[in-house]
Order: structure tokens, then C-alpha cells, then sequence
């Protein structure tokens, strides 16, 4: 175990809520298997204090960095002074380093993580290899229409609740994107390679009603939500055949370029951090 001191560089991650974060769980393991001198740590200020609360981490003197989840990633994105292009691309920033000049550096890898998560779960899956439908507009959808599209996805289906908001998101990617409401998941599931739950609510009940039946036998389909870990909508996938990737694996899959970002090295690959995430979540491994 790493003792935390005053020399101890602090990061974290910053939501509201967040008692339920496993980031904390994955970093720490992470830096106390890597013996690093520091610490992760859980920030949950007001939801209309975020700004201040930013301005005060300028320096990097109080927080070497932070992991940024709902509902602060728009906003995060909005205050940096440097974005990458795929922090640009999905509009929010799940990660933020504060740099000695006091310059903010913003940076979006959910899209990384989401395709991490295909590759291991879903092994010999090709991004490139036909359409992607992504249930939901918001940050979410965006990073993995943005992610799929930058690996070579020849066309991205954003299936949402309200169109109008789907529409807004396919004109901001491109000719290769289009929009689909979510009565019409037929229609945007025919030929997909993927399918990508990043719908925040809704689909948690009983069972999806997503029309699974209408994606061809070989898509994998994958949901960001991991509480539980096997979903509604993940569960409804296997009943009709087709393989799955869960959020647990997306989250350690940003979580990874995320301490990359922080401490400048890789994690340890020997802990076993899904494990140590699902003993928390109470899940089967
Ligand atoms: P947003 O709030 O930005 O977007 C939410 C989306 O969900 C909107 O498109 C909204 O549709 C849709 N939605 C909400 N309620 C319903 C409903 N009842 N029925 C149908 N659609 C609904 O969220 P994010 O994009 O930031 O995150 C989406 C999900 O992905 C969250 O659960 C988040 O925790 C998870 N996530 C997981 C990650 C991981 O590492 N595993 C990383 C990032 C996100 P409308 O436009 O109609 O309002």
C-alpha cells in the first residue's frame, strides 16, 4: 500500500453524484502496484459551483488532474484552454490536467475505452467493417460515433429518444452520420456491424424492446451503463444471439489513458482492476 504524505500528488475525479465512482478503486490500485507517491481521490462540488471550483485548481498546486463525469463533462470541456480533436468531437471532456502555466488541458478518452472494451471482449471485432447505430445523443453517444467514425466506421446511426437532438449530433460528425428515432431502431439496427447503448435511462426495466431481431446475427453490441453489469439490453443481445461488451470494461478502458495523462507511465498490467471493480459493484465475475 502507497502511504499517502505531504508530498503525495493528489487526482480524482469530479461528479455529482459520486459515492458510487469506481474510479477511485482502479486508480488506487493502480498507483499503489506502480508505487507512485500519490493518491486519487472522489470531488462532488455543487452543480452550479463547478466553474469556481475549476478556477481554483488552476496550478495544478491543489489537484494534479481530474477524471470528469456527469454532469460536469460539457462544462469541463468549455472551461480547458487546450482540447484535443476528440474532446472537440464528442463535445465534453472526461479528463482534465492542470498544467504548472495554469493552462487547463482537456481531453475525452471514453471513446478510447469504448473501443478497448471491443477488443477485448469482442476479439477479432473490426471497427471498419460496417455501420455503427448508437442509441442516444448526449456526451456518450457523441465520444463513440466520434471514436468509430475515427476508426474507419463507414457510417454511424445515432438512434435517439428525441430525433431533433440525433440530428443535431449527425450534422456536427458529418455525411457518414444520420439520425434515427428510437420507435425506427429497426430500421437504424438493419446491416450494423455495432450497436452502442449510451442512453442514459430508460432502457433498465424489465427487458429493452429493442428490436434485436432486425441487426444482423454478427453484431456485437455493447452498453455503457455496467450497473448491473449484464443489463436489460445486454441480456435481450445474448437471448437473440449476438455477442457483447459491458461498461465495466469501457471505464477501465478510459480509466488507462487517463493515469497514463496523470503520472506519465502506463498502469501495471498485472492488477487485476475488473476484478477489484466487481467485488464493489457485487457483480459475477
Ligand atoms: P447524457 O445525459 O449526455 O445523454 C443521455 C441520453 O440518454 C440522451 O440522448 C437522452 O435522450 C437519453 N435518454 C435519457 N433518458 C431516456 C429514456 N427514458 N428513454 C430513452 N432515452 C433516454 O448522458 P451521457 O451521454 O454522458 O451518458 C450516457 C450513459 O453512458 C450514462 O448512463 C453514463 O453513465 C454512461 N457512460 C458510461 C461510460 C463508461 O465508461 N462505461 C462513459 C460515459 C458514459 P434525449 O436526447 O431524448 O433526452
Amino acid at each position: 500500500m502507497t502511504t499517502v504524505t505531504a508530498r503525495s500528488v493528489v487526482v480524482g475525479v469530479v461528479g455529482r453524484p459520486i459515492s458510487h465512482s469506481l474510479s477511485p478503486i482502479i486508480h488506487n490500485a493502480w498507483i499503489a502496484a506502480a508505487g507512485i507517491e500519490a493518491v486519487y481521490v472522489a470531488v462532488s462540488p455543487p452543480e452550479d459551483g463547478f466553474a469556481a471550483f475549476i478556477a481554483g485548481l488552476r496550478g495544478g498546486g491543489v489537484l494534479r488532474g481530474l477524471n470528469v463525469t456527469l454532469p460536469f463533462k460539457p462544462q469541463a470541456l468549455a472551461l480547458a484552454d487546450d482540447t484535443t480533436p476528440r474532446a472537440k468531437a464528442a463535445e465534453a471532456a472526461n479528463l482534465l490536467v492542470f498544467q504548472p502555466d495554469g493552462a487547463i488541458w482537456a481531453d475525452n478518452t471514453d471513446g478510447l475505452g469504448l473501443l478497448s472494451a471491443f477488443a477485448s471482449q469482442a476479439p477479432g471485432f473490426d471497427p471498419a467493417a460496417g455501420p455503427v447505430a448508437v442509441l442516444g445523443a448526449g456526451g456518450g453517444a457523441r465520444a463513440a460515433a466520434a471514436a468509430f467514425l475515427a476508426a474507419g466506421a463507414p457510417e454511424v446511426r445515432l438512434i435517439n429518444r428525441t430525433l431533433s437532438k440525433a440530428w443535431v449530433v449527425a450534422t456536427l460528425l458529418g455525411p457518414k452520420a444520420s439520425a434515427f428515432k428510437l420507435d425506427d431502431a429497426a430500421a437504424g439496427f438493419a446491416g450494423v456491424n455495432a450497436i452502442v447503448n449510451a442512453s442514459s435511462a430508460g432502457l433498465l426495466g424489465e427487458g429493452s424492446d429493442l428490436p434485436f431481431d432486425a441487426a444482423p446475427s454478427t453484431a456485437v453490441v455493447m452498453d455503457m451503463t455496467y450497473k448491473p453489469l449484464l443489463t436489460p439490453l445486454l441480456r435481450d443481445a445474448q437471448a437473440a444471439g449476438l455477442r457483447t461488451v459491458d461498461g465495466l470494461e469501457m471505464l477501465i478502458g478510459q480509466a488507462r489513458p487517463s493515469f497514463e495523462a496523470f503520472f506519465g507511465r502506463s498502469p501495471p498490467p498485472e492488477v487485476d482492476v475488473r476484478s477489484l471493480a466487481l467485488a464493489v459493484l457485487g457483480a459475477d465475475a
